[in-house]
């Protein structure tokens, strides 16, 4: 595959910065790729790992004569970043960003921004609860949705590169509006994050009681919450301090669901139950026939053990 953009500049050197950055160098889709992290430990790992052609000690820097910037730092710092960087983008350069939020972030970067500037912000529908440079790999991405979220005005052009890069990075990639992005997000990531930490907040009181048992006999289901909440905390109360209205509708929709299924086992109402846990298992069948996760047992981990 040839080069999209001859100078790409990843801000933030996390987990998503350095997918991108091994997923473009696997295919040769930019030329440079210079990188800048807040911490002289994270840029110094970076530069121990050889993450970046160059990992710069300013943001500014870093965006220098860049045709492709990529905010890859958290959803809450976003606007503050881009004020920092405003002056030194080129002309004509794409600035985009992988928050996991996208209207709370476009009203903090669009006031920033110089109009000599391309905005197209993006979100890769892909992570682990592994954080840091040294978290990423360049399969991340392979088969994953990016979701591009152009803003008013965004030039087709701009948008059309930065969605090859993407493609070439490996994803599906699909155009989304800023408000529904935020609300698809709520229902299929946010919300079960939330969910997720509360499970393992609230059996890590019981473990107490029950002597490490939760952990000893985890595979039983709670295992899987774990993974969840163990992701980054600064990521995920920036998540949830800016997709507030969505997050707090599907929860409320949550709750009334859970008050009613807590009925269902109180009343011995048996045939609620089955119907609900039929329609859920059809949803994924759903999941894994459109390639989005494996069919094996236990997730592929092997010995099935629940
Ligand atoms: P990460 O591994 O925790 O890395 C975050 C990076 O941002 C670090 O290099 C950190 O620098 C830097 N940073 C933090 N605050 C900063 C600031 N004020 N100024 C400059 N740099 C700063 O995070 P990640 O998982 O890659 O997530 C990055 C973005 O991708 C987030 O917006 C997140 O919502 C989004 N996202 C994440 C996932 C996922 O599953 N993880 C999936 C899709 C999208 P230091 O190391 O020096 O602190």
């Amino acid at each position: 595959m040839s080069v999209i953009y001859n100078r790409v500049a990843l801000i933030g050197l996390g987990l998503i910065a350095s997918s991108m950055f091994w997923a473009m160098k696997r295919k040769g889709l930019a030329g440079e790729i210079t990188g800048y992290a807040r911490s002289a430990e994270t840029r110094d790992t970076a530069r121990r790992i050889g993450l970046c052609d160059r990992v710069c000690d300013t943001a500014n820097e870093a965006v220098q004569d860049a045709d492709l910037v990529v905010l890859c730092v958290p959803v809450g710092v976003m606007g503050s970043v881009v004020a920092g960087i405003a002056d030194d983008l080129k002309p004509g350069a794409t600035l985009s960003d992988v928050g996991s939020v996208k209207r709370d972030v476009i009203d903090n970067v669009s006031p920033h921004l110089p109009d000599h500037v391309h905005f197209i912000p993006g979100h890769p529908i892909a992570g682990t609860e592994h954080s840091g440079p040294e978290a990423g790999f360049a399969e991340l991405f392979d088969n994953r949705w990016l979701l591009l979220v152009p803003v008013e005005g965004s030039d087709p052009k701009a948008v059309a590169q930065l969605r090859a890069l993407w493609e070439g990075m490996g994803s599906n990639v699909e155009e989304m509006e800023a408000d529904h992005h935020d609300l698809v997000l709520a229902v299929t990531s946010h919300a079960p994050h939330l969910i997720a930490y509360t499970m393992v907040g609230v059996a890590d009181d019981l473990r107490r009681v029950t002597d490490s048992e939760v952990i000893k006999y985890s595979a039983a289901g709670f295992r899987d919450f774990t993974r969840i909440a163990a992701s980054d905390p600064t990521m995920w109360r920036d998540v949830f301090l800016t997709n507030k209205d969505a997050t707090l509708e599907i929860l409320g929709r949550f709750t009334e669901e859970l008050f009613a299924l807590q009925r269902a086992i109180r009343t011995g109402d048996g045939e609620h139950l089955h119907d609900y846990f039929t329609r859920t298992r059809a949803i994924r069948r759903g999941i894994i026939e459109a390639g989005q996760d494996t069919d094996a047992p236990d997730f592929g981990r092997g010995k099935a053990s629940s």
